[in-house]
C-alpha cells in the first residue's frame, strides 16, 4: 500500500521532493495506519522522512528519541527552515529553555520534538505525553539509532533499554524504530528490548550505489594522498588514521600542502573537538583528519570522500566509516590504502590485547574477512554486500576499482616458492624486510654475519623490485600460506598449507600491485541515486558560483550550515534550468513552500544577475 495522498502532498509542498524513494512510501503508509515498524536502511537511505511525514499527517506531536544530542540543534534548524514547528529537549539546555519548550509542547504548538532518551523516561515528561494523548495530540514515537539498545554493539546506551516503557504506557501510539545497522542479531535485540514483537520489518538493500570503492596498495602514503586530494579539491571529506599521533602529523602536512585540514581525536580537549567538528559541518571543503573517535552522528550530507590511511578493524567498521560519505546521494569516494605493515600490525594488536582466546579468534576472523575484501579481484561492492547477507553473485557494479579496471592476475608461482623457501631456509625467524633483503641479494651486515649470503636462495629474486616482493609476501599472508608470528616480533613462518605451494604443486595467482594512480585510470562513473548530473557549461558554472556565494552569505547570517539552506544538488539544478518565476522554482526538486517564501526572490535575483 502506498502512502496517502496527504503524505505525498506534504512531501511535495513542505519538503519539495517529487516522489518517495525506495521503501519510504510503504513505511509511511504502515505508520499512518497506526502500526509499529522496524526500519533498516543504510545511511543516507532517507530514514527521517519515514517518521517526519507520518507525524505531520497524523497531526499532534511526533516524539523523536535520539542519542545524538550534538546534532539536535542542526536537525531542528533544518526542520524550521522547512517551515515545520520543531524543537528539542536535552541536557544542553538551561532549565528555562527546557521549560519554555515544554510549555509549547503542552500547548500543542510543536510538531516534531527531538528528545534524549534519559529525558523521555522522566515521570515529568511521560505525564506531559499522557496529557497530550488524552487530547489526541500524540502522533507517534520514532526511536532513531535504535541499535543503541544492543548490548553487543559499541553504541550501547543503557537508557535505550528503558524505552520499552513507551509500549506499556502508550499502547495505542505507533512506534517506529530506525537504524542503519544491518546485522541479524541487532535486529532481534531491537525487537525484543523495545517490545516491538509484532512490528513489521522494512529492510532495504544496504548498497550505497553512489559510493565508489577503491583499495590501493600503500607505496608512498603522502604522495598518494596528495594526488587523491588534488582530484578532490574543495570537497569536504574525512581522512581516518589509526593513531592520534598520525592524525596530528597528517593534518599538519596537509595544511602545509595547502589543504584546509583539521584534526579530531580523543586526546584533544572537548572544546577543540567541538570547534573543529563545528567548522567541518559549517564551512565548505574542510578535510577532517581523525581517529574513529570522530564517528556516529556525523550527519553532514555532502561529505564527498572518506579516506582510510590505516585498515579499520573489520568489514562492519569499514562499511560504517565509508558510509559517512555521500548521504546526499551524490557521487562520493571511499578510498583506502593498505600494505604489508597493516597486516602485521593488526595481527599484533589482536595478539597483544588482553582479550580472551575466543575474542581473539573472532578478531582474527574479522581481520581475515577484511583482508579478503582488500585482496579480492572481483567487484568490491559484491564482496561487501555479501558480508551483510545480500547475495549479488554476478554483480559488476561498475563503480569500484576492480570493476572499472579489472586487475590482471599474474602467475606468481615461482616467486612464491622462492619466498617460502627463503623463509624456511633462514629458520622462520625473520620479518618481511629481512626476507626480502635475502631474496634480492642485499649485502647487509646482518646477512653476512648470519651466513645467509651463502644460501641458495640468496639473490634469486633480484629481478623483482622490493615493492613487488612486499606485495607477494602480503598476499601469501592473506592467503594463509605464510603466518606472522607476533610473539617473535613479526617473524614470518610457514603454515601447514604452504608445503604444496613450496613444492610447486599449487599455482599461485596474485593481484598485481596498483598504486601509481591514486584512482583507477578509467574515468570513474559518477553515479547518483537520483538523476545524473550533467556537466555545466561556462555560464551555468558562473551561476552556480553566484548561488553558492549567496548561500554562504545567507548561511552565515542565519548561523546555519550551508546545506540546511539548500543542498548542492538543488543549486546545480537551478543553475541548469534557470527558473524565471517562483512557480518554475517550485518545480526544482528539494525546494518546498517554505524555501520559496524565504529565499525565492533572492534566488531569482541570482539567476537574473548572470547572463545565460
Ligand atoms: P538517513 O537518516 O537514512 O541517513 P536522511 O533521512 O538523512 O537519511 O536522508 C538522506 C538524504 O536524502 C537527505 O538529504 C534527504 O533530504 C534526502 N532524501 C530523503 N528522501 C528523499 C526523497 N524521497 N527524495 C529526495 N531526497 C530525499
Ligand atoms: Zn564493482
Amino acid at each position: 500500500m502506498p502512502a496517502s495522498a496527504r503524505a505525498t502532498e506534504i512531501l511535495n509542498r513542505t519538503f519539495g521532493y517529487p516522489a518517495f524513494r525506495g521503501l519510504q512510501s510503504a513505511v509511511i503508509a504502515h505508520i499512518e495506519a497506526g502500526n509499529d515498524a522496524l526500519v533498516l536502511m543504510p545511511t543516507g537511505g532517507g530514514k527521517s522522512l519515514c517518521y517526519q511525514v507520518p507525524a505531520l499527517v497524523r497531526g499532534g506531536l511526533g516524539v523523536v528519541v535520539s542519542p545524538l544530542i550534538a546534532l539536535m540543534q542542526d536537525q531542528v534548524d533544518a526542520l524550521l527552515e522547512l517551515g515545520i514547528a520543531a524543537a528539542f529537549l536535552n541536557s544542553s539546555q538551561s532549565f528555562d529553555e527546557a521549560n519554555a519548550t515544554e510549555q509549547r509542547v503542552r500547548a500543542g504548538e510543536i510538531k516534531l520534538l527531538y528528545v534524549a532518551p534519559e529525558r523521555v523516561m522522566t515521570e515529568r515528561f511521560l505525564s506531559l505525553l499522557e496529557s497530550l494523548e488524552a487530547r489526541d495530540l500524540l502522533a507517534l514515537f520514532a526511536i532513531d539509532e535504535a541499535h543503541c539498545v544492543s548490548q553487543w554493539g559499541h553504541d550501547f546506551r543503557a537508557d535505550y533499554l528503558q524505552l520499552a516503557v513507551l509500549a506499556e504506557r502508550f499502547p495505542n501510539v505507533p512506534r517506529v524504530a530506525l537504524t542503519a545497522t544491518a546485522d541479524a542479531l541487532t535486529r532481534t535485540e531491537m525487537r525484543a528490548r523495545l517490545h516491538l514483537g509484532e512490528a513489521r520489518e522494512f529492510v532495504s538493500s544496504f548498497d550505497r550505489p553512489n559510493i565508489q570503492y577503491t583499495i590501493l596498495e600503500r607505496v608512498d602514503e603522502k604522495k598518494q594522498l596528495k594526488k587523491f586530494l588534488t582530484d578532490h579539491r574543495d570537497e569536504a571529506g574525512i581522512v581516518y588514521c589509526l593513531s592520534r599521533k598520525k592524525v596530528d602529523a597528517t593534518a599538519a602536512w596537509l595544511n602545509e600542502a595547502g589543504v584546509s585540514a583539521l584534526a579530531y581525536h580523543a586526546g584533544m580537549s572537548a572544546e577543540d573537538r567541538r570547534e573543529n567538528q563545528s567548522r567541518f559541518l559549517r564551512e565548505e571543503g574542510i578535510v577532517m583528519v581523525a581517529t574513529i573517535a570522530f564517528g556516529m552522528g556525523i550527519d553532514k550530507p555532502d561529505v564527498r570522500f572518506v579516506v582510510h590511511l590505516d585498515l579499520p578493524k573489520s568489514i562492519e567498521s569499514y562499511y560504517q566509516e565509508t558510509g559517512r560519505a555521500g548521504r546526499d546521494g551524490d557521487a562520493s569516494q571511499a578510498w583506502m590504502l593498505y600494505g604489508l605493515s597493516d597486516v602485521v600490525q593488526q595481527a599484533r594488536f589482536i595478539e597483544d590485547s588482553d582479550a580472551n582466546e575466543d575474542f581473539k579468534r573472532a578478531a582474527r576472523v574479522k581481520l581475515d574477512t577484511l583482508l579478503g575484501l582488500c585482496e579480492t579481484s572481483v567487484c568490491r561492492r559484491a564482496r561487501l554486500l555479501s558480508y551483510f547477507g545480500e547475495s549479488h553473485a554476478a554483480m559488476q557494479c561498475g563503480n569500484c576499482d576492480n570493476c572499472i579496471e579489472p586487475p590482471q592476475q599474474w602467475d606468481a608461482t615461482e616467486p612464491s616458492r622462492m619466498a617460502l623457501s627463503a623463509i624456511y631456509r633462514t629458520g622462520q625467524r625473520f620479518g618481511a624486510a629481512y626476507i626480502i633483503d635475502v631474496l634480492r641479494g642485499a649485502s647487509t651486515e646482518n646477512i653476512r654475519t648470519r651466513g645467509h649470503a651463502n644460501l641458495p636462495v640468496y639473490g634469486i629474486g633480484k629481478s623483482l623490485s622490493d615493492r613487488t616482493w612486499r606485495n607477494v609476501l602480503r598476499q601469501l599472508i592473506t592467503q594463509g600460506w605464510v603466518q606472522v608470528d607476533v610473539q617473535a616480533y613479526g617473524a614470518l613462518t610457514l603454515t601447514e598449507t604452504s608445503r604444496p605451494v613450496l613444492r610447486g604443486e599449487v599455482p599461485v595467482m596474485l593481484r598485481p600491485e596498483r598504486a601509481e594512480e591514486a584512482a583507477p585510470k578509467a574515468a570513474p562513473k559518477a553515479r547518483r541515486t537520483t538523476e545524473a548530473p550533467a556537466n555545466l557549461n561556462a555560464s551555468q558554472t558562473r551561476l552556480l558560483e553566484t548561488l553558492k556565494a549567496w548561500r554562504l552569505e545567507t548561511a552565515r547570517a542565519h548561523r546555519l550550515p550551508a546545506y540546511v539552506i539548500l543542498h548542492d544538488r538543488v543549486l546545480v539544478e537551478i543553475a541548469q534550468h534557470r527558473p524565471d518565476s517562483l512557480s518554475a522554482l517550485n518545480a526544482v526538486s528539494g525546494i518546498g513552500q517554505a524555501k520559496i517564501d524565504r529565499y525565492g526572490s533572492a534566488i531569482l535575483a541570482c539567476v537574473r544577475s548572470v547572463d545565460a
